[in-house]
């Protein structure tokens, strides 16, 4: 990060990150970024592996940082409503954390050596992420976006009670949680009422909901970031843009939701690490931040520039039935966040999508593998 991007008063330097949902899109990149940027950081990555987890995003992490690499990293696999466990890792104990491999008849202890000292800060990804499979089945997205965040909350208060110490709740939320825009309509601002339209949207509001009464109640000290669609390597091929990458390159149709005008500002998953560190390192606590590309494309264009960087044909563009309750527009001011910590967005986006979309050729063997019923 260049010196404009340090707040002249540093307020925490975390020393060890609990990382939750670590094992996806940007979790994945996040723990690269900040294992590879500051040397003194080490990183539990605690995941359940759910169909959009998935550890060979973390091959070359696990080999520097690992147990046989620089020690500083760890994957534990679990799920975030798992109190006990949550607590454990919290505590940072000098004794292992054991879990059971309940896969295993008799279940098999697998033990998880500490790298301690104690987290100093959770960074909270780990959802359900895809707002297509919260119209097909909203449960699940209450249960882990809403029930996950407050068992970590719960976990957090607990044990800030018993060994206080300065700490952050980094809690990421979206830019989905205010509903969407019309064409003309300013950007969300972090005061803009929360109207969520999706279950998905709903679930990840209500968690931001619960993440500010913990501020209030008991003191908590969380922030809130609200990131807008993010793009880059390791994202899992349902999301826009790998799905039209890896169909294309396959010459299946592009399938397109109504008339492809519905606008999302695009930011690359890089500029959201380095925004995320600095509101970890200087933002406010109790304040929330949007975080944005400032970048916005109809849908059905980030489709023809996909294909004009494959050099595939238009005519595997597919129209099919609006999304339900499909979102029109969304776009967020980022003064906040400029103001607190000189962030900006670096990648521009025309290079980083053919960055992006390089990616996806170099490394087939990853999307490959991605089992069909996921
Ligand atoms: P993702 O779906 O790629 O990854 C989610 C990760 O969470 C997976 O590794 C999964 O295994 C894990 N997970 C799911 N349930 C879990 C549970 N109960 N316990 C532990 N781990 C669990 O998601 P993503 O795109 O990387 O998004 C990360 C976060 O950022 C989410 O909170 C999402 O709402 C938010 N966000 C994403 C975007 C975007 O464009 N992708 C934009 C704004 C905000």
């Amino acid at each position: 990060m260049g010196a404009s991007e340090r707040f002249p008063e540093t307020q925490l330097q975390p020393k060890h990150i609990l990382v939750t949902g670590g094992a996806g899109f940007i979790g994945s990149n996040f723990v690269r970024w900040v294992l590879q940027h500051d040397s003194n950081v080490k990183v539990t990555n605690l995941d359940a592996l759910t169909y959009a987890g998935n550890l060979r995003s973390l091959v070359d992490v696990e080999q520097s940082f690992g147990s046989d690499g620089d020690g500083r990293y760890r994957f534990v696999r679990g799920d975030v409503r798992d109190f006990e466990l949550v607590g454990k890792l919290l505590g940072g104990e000098n004794d292992k954390v054991t879990q059971f491999d309940r896969a295993q008849s008799p279940p098999r202890p697998i033990h998880h050596d500490s790298i301690g000292p104690p987290p100093d800060a959770i960074v909270h990804f780990a959802a359900e992420s895809h707002v297509d499979r919260s119209i097909a089945g909203p449960e699940i997205f209450v249960e882990t976006n809403v029930k996950g965040t407050l068992t970590l909350l719960e976990a957090c208060r607990r044990e800030l009670d018993e060994r206080p110490r300065e700490f952050r709740f980094i809690h990421l939320s979206t830019d989905e949680v205010y509903g969407d825009l019309g064409p003309h309509d300013p950007p969300f601002t972090e005061s803009s009422p929360l109207a969520p339209n999706n279950p998905y949207s709903a679930s990840k509001a209500a968690a931001d909901h619960m993440v500010r009464s913990y501020r209030r109640t008991f003191g908590l000290p969380v922030i809130v970031t609200r990131c807008s669609n993010n793009y880059g390597p390791f994202q899992f091929p349902e999301k826009l843009i790998p799905l039209m990458i890896t169909r294309a390159l396959r010459d299946e149709s592009l399938p397109v939701y109504g008339d492809g005008t519905n606008v999302r500002d695009w930011i690359h998953v890089d500029d959201h690490c380095r925004a995320l560190w600095a509101v970890m390192e200087c933002g406010e606590i109790g304040a929330i931040y949007n975080i944005a590309g400032g970048v916005e494309v109809p849908n059905i264009e980030i489709v023809k520039r996909l294909l004009a960087l494959l050099d595939k044909p238009e005519s595997l563009i597919e129209f099919v039935r609006d999304r339900p309750g499909h979102d029109r527009r969304y776009a967020m001011g980022v003064a906040r966040i400029k103001e607190a910590s000189g962030w900006a967005p670096r990648h521009a986006f025309a290079d980083g999508l053919a960055d992006t979309v390089q990616w996806y050729l170099e490394n087939e063997s990853w999307w490959q593998r991605i089992p069909d019923e996921a």
